[in-house]
């Protein structure tokens, strides 16, 4: 798979109160593209449609109307399209303390992915391949981590496994919602440069979902901003930020403390340079 696209995507829920059944527009005609080797990044506050975006996108969710295209073909839901799109489209979410079962191990919660997407590999091929996932998200000694348990890890070190897991299949794309919100504030740094890198590394896709302007910006080529369901600012990072067309993004961009200080905030000790640096 090469680009992804979402073209006048619209999704209603249906809320029921009381009697009467009303409908919540919770994605309003969204359009926009992934492929290979670019981030995209969709920003919003709590409530704006960002999480159902990325089930749509992760068939939890179907579109009430409007299309997603998988290299220009409508999204197939059933059969081998709908296998390889699972596999070439892969998500990390918000919590990594509640991805992770207690009691297996790190190598067991990947190996299970890596036998999935390679039947054929043999018990040292699987492991082999553990340990070099491991190495890709920079767990080192790789051999020790396999070994561990996750409450034996850090927040930031489960993010990995996570990061991990989604790489297991290789996929094309990644779908990685609000990935450092839930992190200490420390370590988020860590995880959104070890992304950065991978999408470089692996020529990824990534869609990289925050309600953080200024690391949408750092990281990303494209922002989107979303408000109650619909996109009102597309555009490069650098012009999104710096000549805002939508008084939402502005108001976004005052909410959010100036680029290199929030930088600064993100990796202690760390100097950044700028007027406000410290
Ligand atoms: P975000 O991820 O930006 O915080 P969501 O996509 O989770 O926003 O939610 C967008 C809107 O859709 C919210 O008003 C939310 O309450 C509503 N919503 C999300 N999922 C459902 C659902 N399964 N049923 C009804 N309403 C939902
Ligand atoms: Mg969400």
């Amino acid at each position: 798979m090469t680009v992804l696209e979402m073209r006048d995507v619209v999704k209603e829920y249906r809320l029921r109160d009381g009697l009467q059944i009303t409908r919540l527009r919770a994605v309003d005609k969204v359009s926009f593209e992934l492929k290979p080797g670019r981030t995209v990044a969709l920003v919003g506050q709590s409530g704006s449609g960002k999480s159902t975006i990325a089930k749509l996108l992760m068939q939890l969710e179907r579109p009430t109307s409007g299309a997603i295209l998988v290299d220009g073909e409508p999204m197939r839901y059933r059969g081998s399209p709908a296998a390889a799109y699972r596999k070439a489209v892969q998500m990390v979410f918000q919590d990594p303390f509640s991805s992770l079962n207690p009691y297996h191990t790190i190598g067991h919660h990947l190996a299970r992915p890596v036998r999935i997407h390679h039947p054929d590999f043999t018990r040292e091929q699987v492991a082999e391949r553990v340990l070099d996932l491991l190495r890709r998200v920079r767990l080192d000694p790789s051999e020790d981590f396999a070994r561990r348990k996750p409450h034996e890890l850090s927040g930031g070190q489960r993010q990995r496994v996570a990061i991990a897991r989604a790489l297991a299949p290789e996929p094309a794309i990644l779908v990685a919602d609000e990935p450092v919100s839930m992190l200490d504030v420390s370590i988020r740094l860590g995880v959104l440069n070890l992304l950065a890198t991978l999408q470089r590394e692996e020529n990824l896709g990534v869609l990289y979902i925050t309600h953080d302007l200024a690391t949408a910006r750092h990281f990303s080529d494209e922002i989107m901003v979303l408000y109650r369901g619909e996109v009102v600012e597309h555009g490069p990072a650098d012009d999104v930020i710096l000549n805002p067309q939508h008084e939402y993004t502005q108001l976004l961009a005052d909410a959010a403390p100036a680029p290199e200080r929030r930088l600064a905030e993100l990796s202690p000790g760390a100097t950044v340079a700028g007027p406000r640096g410290r």
